[in-house]
This record gives C-alpha cells, structure tokens and sequence, in this order.
C-alpha cells in the first residue's frame, strides 16, 4: 500500500534560451506529491505516518521554497549574485530562517543562506522530480513522484524493492533496530 503527502513550494525560475514567455523570469506554487510504498506496518497500521515523510523530505525540499532556481548556465546567475553581495545578503540575512541543509547532487546544488538552487537541466517539472528523487531516494521508499506547476504535470513512478523495518508503536524508520522517536528495539 501506499503513503502519500503533498507539498506546496513557491519558487521562481525562468527556462533559459526557451523560446517562449517562460524565458521571462517568474514565479509558481508547486505542487509536490510523494508516495512512499510498503507493506502496512501492523502495529500502527499504516504504512508511513505522512508527518514523517513531511518532516524527513522537507528537511531538503525546504531549499526550494521561496528560493530562486537557476541553470548553472543561466547569465541571471552571476548577476543576481551580485546584487546579493552588493546589498549583503549573499551569505544570509537574520530573516531567512527557513534553511535547510545545504545539498549538492549531480543534477542540484543548494544554497540555503541566499535561497538559491542552481540546476544541471532547466527546472522543468520534469527536471524537479528528477532532483527530488535523487535527493529522498534512499531515506524513503518512494513509488511515484508527482509534480504540477502553473499548466504543467509530470509523475513518475519507481520501482520499490524490499520493505523498511519501521516502529510498531510510532511506525517511522528503525535506525540499526531501535527507533530514533520512542527507543523500541528490534527483537532479534
Ligand atoms: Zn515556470
Ligand atoms: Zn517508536
């Protein structure tokens, strides 16, 4: 069975050297669906509390909310930085609170203090889930990622092999047979 939540993310972005009005830099509400498959843990039956999936993917997806993702290409990029720095706000400011940590992967690299994420591929909603996936892929197990933007859809689905061990009494993810949350541990 599957566990699913949803996000909204608001971002700006623009696709660079796209020949129509989205070359324009502007802005969305995103909305993000995770669904996390396994078996239905018996004790809590469920199979994920969906606070838990919000908690561990938001950790990272919080980087893009209220962010600006750019192309690394992208000639907005070196200009924006320079605005920032100019007005001293690169490197953070006391009001951007909302950080996550800060992450690089082969298609996303984060920068939490000026609230910016720089992709490999134009940010497509194609090219989000692609990012998000490589980011939760081995915290969750995730079967389908959904993601809509302004007209825009695009969903994929994985697949899922194997079942996490997971708390009878709060059912989120043993660490090494003893749960984070309540300190149950496996029977072995
Ligand atoms: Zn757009
Ligand atoms: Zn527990």
């Amino acid at each position: 069975m599957r566990s699913i939540t949803t996000f909204d993310i608001q971002y700006a972005h623009r696709f660079y050297k796209f020949k129509g009005e989205a070359q324009y830099l502007h802005g969305h509400t995103g909305v993000l669906t995770i669904e996390v498959e396994d078996t239905v843990n018996p004790g809590v039956n469920m199979v994920f509390p969906c606070n838990e999936i919000q908690k561990t993917a938001w950790n990272v997806i919080k980087n893009f909310d209220h962010a600006l993702i750019l192309r690394e290409d992208d000639p907005l990029l070196p200009a924006i930085l320079a605005v920032y720095e100019q007005q001293g706000i690169k490197d953070g400011a006391p009001t951007n609170q909302m950080k996550g940590p800060a992450f690089k992967t082969e298609l996303a690299t984060a920068y939490p203090d000026c609230r910016l994420v720089v992709t490999k591929e134009t940010m497509t909603v194609e090219g989000m889930i692609k990012i998000v996936y490589e980011l939760l892929k081995d915290k969750l197990n995730i079967a389908r990622i959904t993601f809509t933007s302004g007209v825009n859809a695009a969903s994929q689905e994985y697949p899922v092999s194997g079942t996490m061990d997971r708390c009878p009494l709060c059912g989120i993810a043993l660490k090494d047979g003893v749960c984070p949350k309540c300190g149950y541990r496996k029977q072995k």
